[in-house]
């Protein structure tokens, strides 16, 4: 078998969305698992669909996720230009080669002609007018300067008929493809040639794209055959739905790689859970590397039917790729998010960061979770009682002062310190040390529910602003 070449053909036509960056996913897992070519081709023949930036947003989006491509405009390789724009005299001569072969012919006709040959529904048939023309007729209308386009010859009757490895054996009748444009009148191609040429010249093995080029397969398998090319192997990925009835799409303004990235997603966790839409691992995990996605692809586990992005199980895997790294690689990722928190600046960077790893999911929610420690203020005192914690107002006024005392005998001032001695002021006391580390939160924090315990909150709020709050509570207890 030859070197599997696959590539990613993306327009550039805004951010790169959730659906696209899976294309190349997709293409790149496979290429990758058999040691193959991932190759990056940018498809701008589009002029009026073209966004300007979106080429560096692909390159950017694909070096920053690890879909990194071996060929393409901004690496090189032997199978260049990767550009489509800049390949038109390429196309050119393949068109003409395709016209001399039968396969496609030049039409001269005007607009008001072909606006003429639309039905009722403004739908547009060609009507094969300029096939009949000599090649004579043809050459005095190309000297003579008269636009044209190149169309595709498509066969009247007959099936058109492949096996797709998701989708099975797909068969269109050719009376239902129209004699579309391969060349338009300003000499650029149409994707429907381009992608055709393209694929054959840069040795692409296997055409891995979305299903919405299933039923046009057929006219490009007839392109292929009339230029005598071996067909690729053709994989249809089914849609990514937002919902049951909607498709995500960037053209509906839903969430690029960027969004999520900027949202605070892991990177990691978004290629992860993208893998998953549409592919079903064999193995018993879901949280997978790069490498362990590479190693496990297969295209057997592709799905037919439309996966729905699912926020709940994207966020999930970010928060367990949170809790597993190491503190130095989350504090670089995380950092940029703690300094929207209200906290930022006030207390111990690193200590802020902990309080939040383990108990985020995704980075943007660093703020929400630490911003109650600057939010000390006039709370209600019915939140010391607590039946389940045994804990309760007058509990809370006989034992603050005594938890004050202790803490402020606390030289070495750090969690387990902390923890330490008040666990052993409880057992002195003789209550149960829930009961206690209750009241010494409310009272630090005066909140019911904080991200961490009592010492931990503590140990980043530092002695003397705990102590503060302390007499603080005290006083509000006694007033
Ligand atoms: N440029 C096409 C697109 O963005 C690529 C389709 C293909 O992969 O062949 O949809």
């Amino acid at each position: 078998m030859s070197k599997v070449r696959t590539r990613f053909a993306p327009s550039p036509t805004g951010y790169l969305h959730i659906g696209g960056l899976r294309t190349a996913l997709y293409g790149f897992l496979y290429s990758k698992k058999y040691d193959g070519d991932f190759i990056l081709r940018i498809e701008d023949t589009d002029t009026a669909r073209y966004v300007d930036g979106s080429v560096q947003i692909i390159y950017d989006t694909m070096r920053d996720s690890g879909v990194m491509y071996d060929e393409g405009p901004d690496v090189g390789g032997n199978f260049g230009p990767y550009v489509q724009s800049e390949r038109r005299d390429i196309y050119l001569e393949y068109a003409k080669k395709l016209v001399e072969a039968g396969g496609a012919y030049y039409c001269f006709c005007s607009h008001e002609r072909i606006a003429s040959l639309k039905d009722e529904e403004g739908n547009l048939r060609y009507d094969k007018h300029c096939l009949k023309l000599s090649k004579e007729e043809v050459e005095s209308k190309i000297k003579a300067g008269e636009p044209y386009v190149i169309r595709q010859n498509v066969p009247l009757e007959g099936t058109g008929s492949y096996h797709d490895l998701v989708y099975g054996d797909i068969s269109v009748d050719y009376k239902d493809i129209e004699d579309g444009i391969l060349i338009k009148s300003d000499g650029m191609p149409t994707y429907n040639f381009a992608n055709v040429v393209d694929d054959h010249l840069m040795g692409i093995t296997h055409v891995i794209r979305g299903t919405e080029y299933l039923s046009s397969t057929p006219k490009y398998n007839l392109m292929y055959d009339a230029f005598g090319w071996e067909r690729p192997v053709y994989i249809h990925l089914p849609p990514i739905m937002k919902d049951a009835q909607h498709k995500l799409s960037k053209r509906n303004g839903d969430a690029s790689y960027e969004d999520f990235v900027n949202k605070g997603y892991v990177k990691e966790a978004i290629i992860n859970y993208i893998a998953l839409l549409g592919w079903s691992p064999k193995t018993n995990t879901e949280k997978m590397s790069l490498t362990d996605l590479i190693e496990n692809f297969s295209l057997d586990g592709i799905s037919k039917s439309p996966s729905i992005f699912d926020d709940v199980k994207c966020r999930w895997l970010s928060g367990e790729y949170i809790k597993e790294m190491s503190f130095e690689e989350y504090k670089s990722r995380a950092i940029g998010f703690l300094k929207n928190s209200k906290a930022y600046g006030k207390y111990d960077e690193d200590k802020l960061l902990s309080l939040a790893k383990g108990r985020i999911q995704i980075f943007s929610e660093i703020p929400e979770k630490i911003d109650f420690l600057e939010e000390f203020g006039d709370y209600d005192l019915s939140l010391f009682e607590n039946q389940k914690q045994k804990a309760s107002i007058e509990l809370a006024k006989t034992i603050l002062p005594e938890i004050k005392q202790t803490l402020s005998n606390v030289t070495d001032w750090n969690n387990s310190n902390l923890f330490g001695v008040l666990v052993e002021l409880s057992s002195k006391l003789e209550i149960k040390k829930q009961a206690l580390l209750w009241i010494a939160r409310i009272a630090i924090t005066g909140f019911e529910s904080t991200a961490g315990g009592a010492t931990e909150i503590a140990d980043v709020l530092g002695k003397d602003e705990t102590i503060r709050r302390i007499d603080v509570s005290i006083e509000k207890l006694n007033a």
